[in-house]
């Protein structure tokens, strides 16, 4: 197992005891160049900065609609703290597309950002701490103001506490 495929098993495992995915679930990781993600994925999916795509297909039984997840794709050389707080994050997209979570992108991309911020606080990564900070003070309007909204929803809830107040708050 190369070093990718070994840090996407541990951080699934993460994801997993705290809920977020059922314990045998499995998805598929797409490894690529920046060019080659685009060349395939569009430019829409993935931009010139995307790290990261999760994959997923609209299916239409009668009336409902759901999100069927196919698999996340990462761009490949990340250093591996970095990729594993990209697996994270993108392992937030599945849990709201496979629980058709009601969100909006901002409070979507906040709430991923929250799971890869507890990821890099639980887990002491090599520069775990300055990759949390970089979460909490990032000027982004998607992505550091949905984290520091989805924080206040979280309020003084665990992570698992937080996982499920989302599923019975937004879950169509
Ligand atoms: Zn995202």
């Amino acid at each position: 197992m190369d070093l990718a495929r070994k840090r996407f098993a541990e951080v699934a495992a993460f994801v997993k005891a705290v809920g977020l995915l059922s314990p045998g679930r499995t998805l598929k990781l797409e490894l690529g160049s920046s060019a080659a993600m685009r060349a395939k994925h569009g430019t829409d999916s993935f931009a010139d900065n995307t790290l990261g795509l999760t994959r997923s297909v609209l299916l239409r039984q009668g009336h409902r609609e759901t999100r069927q997840v196919e698999g996340i794709s990462v761009v490949r050389g990340l250093p591996w703290p970095i990729f594993d707080g990209v697996v994270a994050h993108e392992l937030g997209h599945v849990w709201a597309a496979e629980n058709n979570l009601l969100l909006g992108t901002v409070e979507e991309e906040g709430l991923c950002e929250v799971i890869a911020y507890h990821w890099y606080t639980r887990h002491g990564t090599l520069g775990a701490e300055r990759l949390a900070a970089a979460i909490e003070t990032s000027p982004s309007p998607v992505y550091g103001d949905g984290f520091r909204m989805m924080r206040k929803v979280q309020s003084g809830r665990n992570l698992e506490q937080f996982i499920s107040a989302m599923l019975s708050r937004t879950q169509r």
